[in-house]
């Protein structure tokens, strides 16, 4: 249940507006370190409306009304502040962040461990059961081992991690749920610097994204 990249079904809802902030954050991230899955997008940019009509022509179910209206009324993307006003915390000096993180709120990080901060992530919008958070651990260290509550993303951007599913390096994009017990290692060689989102809902399994999958793995 683990992926280099976000599955399908939750890029089609990041592209329909339909993600809380910090799973969106996270997935732009990925986007900014990806260009497969920026390919991706623009091709549900370009596949998403004619596959509404062939929809609507054949018969016009709630999910599709509902998936209709999503894309008629999907919100622009807040515009991000310039990176100017923004007064980096002296922790992330030298860390190659990524575009999206330049410009995101992150006004300080505490110790959760010997070895392990986290910082956490502020929005503006509700983030009512939901969680984001830069979090760094040393090289070498073990995590305990542990299982997940609802739907736990994270997004690798320095050093390595490996567990039972495989190694993870910078942009990798890690899905983890309920079903996952394991104990991530980071890697001898280089402290980990990674971006985590929590989020108690299940995730959302389209009829959209369902159709759209031969497409997108073009
Ligand atoms: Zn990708």
């Amino acid at each position: 249940m683990t992926h280099v990249h976000p599955p399908e079904d939750l890029l089609w809802d990041y592209h329909r507006g339909r993600l809380s902030p910090g799973m969106r954050l996270v997935v732009r991230t990925h986007m900014d370190l990806c260009p497969q899955c920026r390919s991706e997008l623009r091709l549900f940019d370009q596949v998403g409306g004619a596959l509404l009509e062939e929809i609507e022509g054949v018969a016009m179910s709630d999910t599709a009304l509902d998936l209709a209206m999503a894309r008629i009324e999907r919100p622009d993307e807040p515009e991000p502040e310039p990176a100017a006003t923004i007064k980096r915390p002296a922790f992330l000096e030298g860390f190659d962040l990524p575009e999206s993180l330049k410009t995101a709120n992150i006004p300080g990080r505490y110790w959760a461990a010997p070895g392990v901060w986290i910082a956490p992530v502020k929005f503006d919008e509700d983030t009512q059961g939901t969680k984001t958070y830069l979090m760094f651990v040393r090289r070498g260290m073990v995590m305990p081992e542990h299982t997940h509550r609802g739907c736990e993303i994270t997004l690798m951007l320095k050093g390595t991690f490996n567990d039972l599913n495989g190694s993870y390096s910078r942009g990798d994009f890690v899905l983890c749920d309920e079903t996952i017990q394991h104990s991530p290692a980071v890697g001898a060689d280089e402290d980990c610097l990674c971006l985590v989102a929590q989020d108690g809902l299940i995730l959302p399994k389209t009829l959209l994204g369902k159709l759209l999958q031969p497409f997108a793995r073009i």
